[in-house]
């Protein structure tokens, strides 16, 4: 077992970690950080929520040297993405405070144009919005002696390659980077070939299983009862922060809906086409457990850090086999115990066996107690006997 002081970082770095509570070092973290203080381009594969933020950041901060030109750019897949990262930046850099500028789109440039002008060190930005501001001049990338690109196989899931490697053409061939990516599939090991130097490449873990810490099943029910079967899990299960995944926005504001009429818990949702202002309120809220429920996109499947997250709901099984890891992994992140409830009806049974190919094990099938069931051959291979959801009862009741 490593402990931080042991790893090389500075000390403003390492009174910010204490500050932050962390204790020991992740795994990834005591593997990658060396690597970066050595001056090393990294590869990083690591499942969600294994501290890959702080990997990438501690080592970063401890060798940032003032200057009035952004040193450090962090290419994130998602707005939330990119935020939650610049949250974790300004806490590490606490007592070494640094400019951090975020740019994402679906806001003004006004208040991101001042962010600019103060000179940052760090520029945490997604693509889009960050090749605009190129293109208008108002930001150059040529001081930019750390590039670290973060979630590498989302960025090209929603097809920004193209933009990637423009931004990555315009840092300085002097540079560090940083490349953390959950799957390497040849595109992305392309990229990688082309935008590192003799990198180091630090895997933990399988890329492919869930985390340790979920207990997960499916709920097999008939196709006409899934609306039904999800309000009855949603009231027996003792859930203090519950997310429900859907496949499209239109099911997340259909559940939503649903949901606010039907059952006590306080709800939200996030996806896509809500305005960014609604977006950061339904995140916010239900970090802060104003929201006792979100229900989303795989918009938030990876990466976010929402800690407490007791429960998680697939409304569907998801038909990439990846994302069930990536959902089920927002319980139970770093090491927290957590529970997943995925509903299965006749039409996605393929999509079932993938996600067990995928993991490589058999998910138990379950069924709620006290539940009327209308039968499906799907329940023929469930256990005969029903298991109750979590000490039952209960749920949680509106606070109105
Ligand atoms: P990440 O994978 O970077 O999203 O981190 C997942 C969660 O683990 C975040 O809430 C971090 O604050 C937390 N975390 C990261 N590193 C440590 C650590 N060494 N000890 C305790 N918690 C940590």
């Amino acid at each position: 077992m490593s402990i931080f002081a042991d790893l090389g970082l500075s000390n403003p770095v390492l009174k910010a970690v204490s500050k932050a509570g962390y204790e020991e070092p992740t795994e990834i973290q005591a593997r990658a950080i060396p690597l970066i203080l050595e001056g090393r381009d990294v590869i990083g594969a690591s499942q969600t929520g294994t501290g890959k933020t702080a990997a990438f950041a501690l080592p970063v901060i401890s060798q940032m040297i003032p200057s009035t030109k952004p040193q450090c750019l962090i290419l994130e897949p998602v707005r939330e993405l990119a935020a939650q990262v610049e949250e974790e930046i300004r806490k590490f850099s606490y007592y070494r405070p640094l400019n951090v500028v975020l740019l994402h789109g679906g806001v003004g440039y006004q208040a991101q144009n001042d962010g600019l002008n103060s000179k940052p060190d760090f520029i945490i930005a997604t693509p889009g919005r960050l090749l605009d501001h190129l293109s208008r001049g108002t930001l150059s990338l040529e001081s930019v002696r750390f590039l670290i690109l973060d979630e590498v196989d989302r960025m090209l899931d929603m097809g920004f390659l193209p933009d990637v490697r423009k931004i990555v053409d315009q840092c300085t061939r002097d540079r560090q980077t940083l490349f953390f990516s959950a799957t390497m599939p040849p595109a992305i090991q392309t990229l990688a070939n082309w935008a590192l130097k003799e990198p180091a490449e630090v895997e933990i873990g399988s890329r492919q299983s869930p985390a340790e810490t979920v207990a997960h099943a499916f709920y097999p029910v008939a196709m006409d009862q899934r609306d039904e079967l999800l309000l009855a899990l949603v009231e027996h299960t003792e859930f203090k922060s519950l997310m429900i995944f859907t496949r499209t926005k239109k099911e997340a504001d259909t559940l939503f809906s649903l949901l606010k009429m039907r059952s006590n818990a306080d709800v939200t949702v996030l996806h896509s086409d809500i305005k960014q202002s609604d977006r950061t309120k339904a995140l916010t809220g239900f970090r802060s457990g104003e929201f006792d429920i979100i229900i989303a996109t795989d918009l938030a499947a990876r990466g976010l850090d929402i800690s407490g997250v007791t429960h998680v709901i697939n409304y569907r099984v998801p038909e990439n086999a990846e994302d069930y890891v990536h959902r089920i992994g927002r319980t139970g992140r770093a090491r927290q115990e957590g529970d997943a409830f995925t509903i299965l009806s006749g039409d996605e049974l393929e999509f079932a066996k993938a996600v067990e190919r995928f993991i490589d094990k058999k998910i138990p099938r379950k069924k709620l107690e006290n539940f009327d069931y209308i039968y499906t051959a799907l329940l023929d291979d469930s256990p005969p006997k029903p298991v109750r959801v979590r000490r039952g009862g209960g749920g949680k009741r509106k606070r109105r």
